[in-house]
């Protein structure tokens, strides 16, 4: 297992070998010619999701006030790292789940469109915030959770993903921010 505090790069370098023999490739889901890149195999695995979540709580132990985690994936890993960081966690979820007061963003997905939403109060004034979500594709949701993020008063400090899906150039999208992926292929 990798250790909190060892070398950066031979770090990252285990830990995006443990993604890469830990994801599934899933044909056709959820509709034809997508090939959804299930990461259930990897959180099923102990050993190997507290590697994950150890190396990204050890890249930005006081660098963040708050992680938020986007709905679904997102929730388990954030949790985890907020959890890992003595953080607290704020969800970005799809439209009609949260209960309170939200600001919503609406975009193009890789297969489909969505909304999803922030509550109005999730964040303190200029709390810096670390972003995570398992996989970066068209860089739709993460670029409108930036959006919500920086609506309700916070700074996106960075955008973290276990997987970039390279070819659909979500990284441009999101321009100068702070992108950094664990494995891209
Ligand atoms: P996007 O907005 O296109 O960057 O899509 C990112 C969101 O959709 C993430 O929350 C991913 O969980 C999910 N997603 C998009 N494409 C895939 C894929 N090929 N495999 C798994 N999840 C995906």
């Amino acid at each position: 297992m990798t250790a909190v505090g060892s070398p950066a790069d031979g770090a990252q370098a285990d830990v995006a070998e443990i993604v890469r023999t830990h994801l599934r490739d899933i044909p056709d889901f959820p509709k034809p010619g997508v090939v959804f890149k299930d990461f259930t195999p990897l959180i099923a695995d102990g050993p190997a999701m507290r590697t994950l979540v150890l190396d990204i709580a050890r890249r930005y132990a006081g660098r963040v006030d708050v992680v938020v985690g986007i709905e679904a994936r997102g929730f388990i890993l954030g949790a985890a790292v907020a959890y890992e960081l003595g953080l607290g966690m704020v969800p970005i979820r799809k439209a009609g789940k949260l209960p309170g007061q939200t600001l919503k963003e609406s975009y193009a997905l890789e297969y489909g469109h969505a909304e999803i939403e922030v509550h109005t109060d999730a964040f303190e004034p200029g709390q810096r915030v670390l972003v995570i979500d398992d996989v970066l594709a068209t860089g739709g949701t993460a670029e409108a959770t930036a959006a919500l993020v920086e609506r309700a008063g916070a700074e996106v400090t960075a955008i973290e993903v276990v997987l970039e899906l390279s070819f659909l150039g979500g990284r441009e999208r999101l321009g100068d921010r702070d992108v950094n992926a664990i494995l891209t292929v």
